[in-house]
């Protein structure tokens, strides 16, 4: 069945929905996105997603100023329109098509290009929840501002090419030796029951699942650490987990190639999980 996406201010067939070759998202990246989840046809953290977008356009200095009451009426017509009961909508934003190449960013007066679309996916039953995941870790080669969510994401792709090739999951991603993050979601490992993460900064995407996984955490008691941690303390873990918008939370039962704890997913990552799930669908709008 064919979507019907959103294309600056006009809902259309996906297959009528067309970019220009001279869109700098094209030619440079020069583009920033979201990711928001939708569960029972409703929104998660949807607040959080459009002021983290308004973070990456003003760090970016994008002609770009976000509208929550509009922002959040095109997300619902794709729920609608596309009779969306649980999976993803991806929000695309590109410094637009300025008629050339060039790499001097153009006038202000540039019509930025907005694309949304929607993608179903089963998130609540993903069979990873049961089993856990398996990661390999490997160099981080990003850019150094990850704090922003730019579309530049060849070497997350290319990380999970390996992990792929590697016979796991997904790949953990280290830099002078301590962790940043997985391929596309924040990490996480639990140490005689302290839950440490990487602080944040500008090596790390600064998750909407993380904050809100944090805050939920700290008011059941949990102790939280936020700190780097090496590739080591991550092989020697009791347990680990991943958080993002469209896994939740995650267990991580391998790092390359050990088993953490007894190899099954562990029982700090569940808790998180269902009070993440509780919360955020009573918050869901
Ligand atoms: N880090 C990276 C590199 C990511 O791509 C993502 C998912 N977009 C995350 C962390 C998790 O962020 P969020 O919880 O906002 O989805």
């Amino acid at each position: 069945m064919s979507r019907i996406v959103y294309l600056n201010g006009e809902y259309l067939p996906e297959a009528d929905a067309h970019v220009s070759i001279f869109d700098r998202g094209f030619l440079f990246a020069d583009a920033v996105y979201e990711v928001t989840s939708v569960l029972g046809g409703k929104l998660i953290a949807f607040d959080g997603h459009a002021v983290r977008l308004q973070r990456s356009v003003d760090e970016l200095g994008m002609n770009y100023k976000v509208d929550m009451d509009e922002l959040l009426d095109i997300h619902r017509q794709l729920v609608e329109r596309n009779s969306l009961e649980e999976g993803m909508i991806y929000l695309q934003l590109t410094r637009g098509n300025p008629g050339d190449r060039d790499f001097v960013y153009p006038a202000q007066d540039t019509t930025p290009t907005l694309v949304l679309f929607t993608q179903t996916a089963n998130l609540l039953n993903n069979p990873k929840i049961n089993t856990g995941m398996k990661v390999i870790t490997v160099e981080d080669q990003r850019w150094a501002r990850r704090d922003i969510k730019t579309t530049q994401l060849l070497f997350p792709s290319m990380a999970k090419m390996m992990a792929k090739a590697a016979g796991v999951d997904d790949a953990w991603m280290f830099e002078d030796g301590a962790i940043t993050e997985g391929s596309s979601n924040n990490a996480y490992i639990v140490k005689d029951g302290k839950i440490i993460t990487r602080h944040l900064g500008n090596e790390i995407l600064h998750g909407i699942t993380r904050a809100a996984v944090l805050k939920f955490a700290k008011s059941a008691q949990m102790e939280v650490e936020e700190r780097a941690f090496t590739v080591e303390e991550a092989k020697n873990a009791d347990e680990a987990f991943i958080t993002s918008a469209s896994t939740f939370v995650m267990p991580v039962v391998e790092v390359d190639g050990q088993a953490l704890g007894d190899g099954k997913p562990g029982s700090v990552a569940a808790r998180l999980r269902e009070i993440y799930l509780d919360e955020s669908l009573k918050q869901a709008i």
